[in-house]
């Protein structure tokens, strides 16, 4: 009889932890700063508010299901777009529109009491992360313009430079055709008028010395949108020790990205080794004139069975959390997935329903619910916060 009774207290303990992870994750304002589904959207001729499974990570349904309650979507396009700007107020129309066919379950805020009273009415707070600096065109009334319609942070570049912030990219392959290294004077009055703005600087995609001209010029904190650590994984979009250390001294946040090419520096080469293996179909797709990412992209599909071999497990990704928390503590890290702009992401993490996982890890390794909560989103919501006051 006893041990019927302790194993029926094993057993509803058994059952009570296995919920609490999911519990605790749909009660924390989860708040994810990095998402590409619009772009995804329109390459693949979807709309966010259809059932996108099988077809993009996120959906606005998979957003509520996942306990997503604070969504950044990427406005993003490349360096050889014509008229970014344009492009750019394109893509935020297709939210737009969105929001506006689904009034009570998506909501695009402008400011952080609007952002607590969506998500209190339970439904998806929606803001824009511009993804580099060329889409404003070099132009300070067009960053208020994409202020005005809701960005909310501005990443200084994307993998391009532009004229007045090197991107990281250009900093560590091209430093020798780099026309101006770090911030121009331009770009520190950006970074000044965005203090101002109450729009948060993002340094995820942005040089080394961009990023130090960035830490001291500003008066706010910053964040690093979709971002992971150097030291474990050494490509040059990761951020090395002093830089999370400064990010720390600064009240920023470093929202950490799913991207298994960041997070395993295995990954990198068993890419190479992939696409190498399957030239003469990359090769004819790009002929037919498939851009090259989104060429992969395909053929990691057409072969999800070899690719999904490599994965890494979930628990990279808390060794690169847990690393930040080591070095600045566990006010300064958040998620920034890169959901639907990468084609790789950790096991258990396939989108945006899976953030319950992370939490799960985070009990298993001993954080507490005070600290989860801000890893999902308390962090972030604090520097957010903190931009939009006093100015
Ligand atoms: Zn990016």
């Amino acid at each position: 009889m006893k041990i019927y009774a302790t194993l029926i207290a094993l057993l509803f303990m058994l059952s009570t932890t296995a919920q609490r992870y999911q519990r605790i994750t749909q009660q924390a304002i989860l708040a994810d700063t990095h998402n590409d589904i619009l772009s995804a959207c329109i390459e693949k001729k979807v709309s966010l508010d259809q059932d996108l499974k099988g077809i993009a990570m996120s959906d606005l349904k998979r957003f509520k299901q996942g306990g997503v309650d604070v969504q950044f979507f990427s406005v993003w396009c490349d360096g050889d777009q014509r008229d970014p700007f344009d492009f750019a107020n394109r893509e935020m129309d297709t939210l737009y529109a969105v929001a506006a066919r689904n009034p009570d379950k998506i909501v695009i805020v402008k400011n952080y009491a609007q952002l607590i009273q969506t998500v209190k009415a339970h439904k998806t707070a929606a803001l824009f992360g511009v993804e580099g600096g060329h889409m404003i065109e070099n132009d300070m009334s067009k960053l208020d313009s994409l202020y005005k319609r809701g960005a909310r942070y501005l990443t200084l570049t994307w993998n391009n430079s532009n004229p007045w912030a090197s991107s990281a990219m250009d900093e560590t392959l091209h430093a020798n055709t780099l026309q101006q290294k770090g911030l121009s004077d331009f770009g520190k009055k950006l970074v000044q008028h965005m203090n101002a703005l109450g729009m948060m600087i993002d340094v995820s995609h942005v040089g080394e010395q961009t990023f130090w001209d960035v830490i001291h010029t500003t008066t706010k904190p910053v964040i690093a949108s979709h971002s992971d650590v150097y030291a474990i994984c050494p490509v040059f979009r990761n951020l090395k020790d002093d830089q999370i250390k400064a990010i720390g001294k600064n009240g920023g946040v470093i929202q950490l990205n799913f991207y298994s090419g960041f997070l395993d520096s295995t990954f990198m080469k068993k890419q190479q080794q992939f696409s190498i293996q399957h030239r003469a179909e990359l090769d004819s797709m790009i002929q037919a004139g498939t851009q090259a990412d989104y060429a992969l992209t395909i053929l990691f599909e057409k072969y999800a069975a070899e690719v999904d071999s490599w994965r890494p497990p979930l628990s990279l990704l808390l060794d690169h959390l847990d690393y930040v928390v080591h070095l600045i503590g566990v006010d300064h890290v958040g998620i920034g997935s890169d959901f639907d702009g990468i084609n790789s992401a950790p096991q258990q993490l396939n989108d945006v329903t899976d953030y319950s996982w992370i939490t799960k890890g985070l009990l298993q390794r001993g954080y507490h619910k005070k600290d989860i909560d801000k890893i999902l989103g308390g962090n972030l919501l604090r520097v957010l916060h903190q931009n939009e006051n006093d100015h």
